[in-house]
């Protein structure tokens, strides 16, 4: 498989190359050339195959050429036999057709486990290969830094810098983060927000100067194709569980930079079956003021009970304009590039053609908090509050009750247990045993100002081999 850039400037890539990448040289994100396409007679195969084995049938088709097929199906095995729940991605009923999907029960209690437990081992298996080393340098609202650093603290090729908002991200998100032991891992509490982190490995990702010539930079964030990839999987696995592909599915997804909703549309182009795909933000809701009102358009930032959706602009939205622009790279360069100094907007039939293939709501706090008080009630099921979001749009924007409607469980109650006391749900969320000790274990985390230069000096002098 050839990957190319959602700017069309930067050179086609293998998936070996795209793996280590990260952004494209010419500014853009890495999409797959041509998607593989499923048969209905294909996808209903696939009933009853474990998680891994279905994951194999999905991604091997990205993947193919740069990893043969045993050594790819081992590295699934193991990936997903981490997971807490012997159905990786179990499914809760809430009421007639309306589910949520656990995508939790990996060792950070978020779905980025999905991904990022197989990223550190891919990673790891290409850079043993090619007898390389790379820096990770990740910026995170909360989750994404503690599923890399989890992914990838026993690769031996591999050092990480994790940057997270300073006493912006909650206590349990953080202690995931600097508890963990291991000389490659190296987190950097910023004086800003995400998106000033985020900006900075953007930055970073640019020009890699800094890391003078001896090593490279390789990404977490959703930037990367592999993260997308992995999450195409669990769309298959809730359709199947529930009757598909025989009927179609709706799902729900709690979206912050478009990666896991991204993964959705998809799967729905690879011949899945979904007749819905639900944009579900907090409020810092510029998606769902561009699919109501066909305006991109950057607001202040708020802070919210849902801190991992808390963004100005998401990312992996690029990779959904290329495909309304028909895959034109220099339509979306100049757009995005105007974007960057204010308001836009596509063509009247391009954005229609987006309203198309997705719906999209806003929740605020108090209708979060709303939500997990009467879920709790009716169900005696506590949601985090982003789980919440997700279920809260799910009702306010379902089309067909005859048609399944699937929440996407992001995270765990327990990793955000302000928002649940907040929601006046008196009942405490435990944390699972494995990590039942994580407020007396030892946190290890620097202290950085809001500034590349010096989160720079920092990288250069603290990897490996500096
Ligand atoms: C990362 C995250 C999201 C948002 O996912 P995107 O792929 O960025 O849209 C939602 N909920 C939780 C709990 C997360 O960690």
């Amino acid at each position: 498989m050839r990957y190319i850039s959602t700017r069309g400037e930067a050179p086609a890539l293998g998936f070996e190359d795209v793996l280590l990448t990260g952004l494209a040289a010419d500014g853009g994100l890495y999409v797959p050339e041509s998607l593989p396409h499923f048969s209905l007679e294909e996808i209903r195969s696939w009933r009853g195959l474990s998680y891994s084995e279905l994951a194999f049938n999905v991604m091997y088709p990205f993947v193919d050429d740069a990893i043969p097929a045993d050594d790819f199906r081992k590295m699934l095995d193991e990936t997903y036999s981490v997971f807490s729940h012997k159905a990786v991605a179990p499914l809760v009923q809430l009421d007639t057709n309306e589910w949520v999907m656990e995508l939790f029960r990996g060792p950070t209690l978020a779905f980025k486990d999905f991904a990022l437990q197989l990223l550190g081992r891919l990673l790891d298996y290409v850079l043993e290969k090619r007898k390389q080393h790379v820096v990770i340098m990740g910026a995170t609202s909360g989750d994404t830094g503690s599923a890399a650093i989890e992914g990838c603290r026993r690769c031996e090729h591999v050092d990480i810098f994790i940057l997270h908002p300073y006493e912006r991200v909650s206590e349990v998100q953080r202690r995931q983060m600097t508890t963990v032991k291991g000389e490659n891992i190296h987190n950097i509490a910023v004086r800003g927000n995400f998106d000033d982190c985020q900006r900075m490995v953007k930055e970073s990702f640019g020009n890699q100067s800094f890391l003078g010539g001896k090593t490279q930079l390789a990404a977490v964030n959703s930037i990367n194709w592999a993260r997308i990839m992995a999450q195409i999987v669990y769309y298959f696995q809730a359709s199947l569980a529930l009757g598909g592909p025989d009927r179609s599915m709706a799902f729900s997804v709690p979206t912050g930079n478009f990666g896991d909703i991204f993964a959705g549309y998809l799967a729905k182009k690879m011949g899945l079956p979904i007749s819905q795909l639900v944009i579900a933000t907090n409020r810092n809701d510029i998606l769902h003021r561009f699919m109501s009102g066909n305006k991109y358009e950057q607001h202040q930032l708020e802070h919210t009970l849902s801190p991992s959706m808390d963004i100005m602009v998401s990312s992996n939205f690029e990779r959904l304009l290329f495909d309304l622009h028909g895959r034109d790279g220099q339509a979306v360069k100049k757009l995005l590039e105007d974007a960057a100094k204010g308001p836009v907007s596509i063509e009247d039939y391009r954005w229609r053609h987006a309203r198309k293939l997705f719906d999209s709501d806003a929740v605020d706090d108090k209708s979060t908090c709303d939500t997990i008080r009467e879920i709790h009630e009716q169900n005696e099921y506590l949601l985090d509050p982003h789980t919440a979001i997700g279920v809260r749009a799910a009702r306010n924007c379902r089309r067909d009750s005859s048609v399944p409607m699937i929440t996407l469980g992001t995270a765990h109650p327990a990793k955000f247990p302000d928002a649940v006391a907040e929601s006046g749900v008196t009942v405490k969320p435990q944390l699972p045993a494995h990590m039942a000790d994580l407020f007396e274990r030892e946190e290890r985390y620097t202290v950085l100002d809001n500034n590349i230069a010096g989160v720079q000096e920092f990288i250069s002098k603290h990897w490996k081999n500096a």
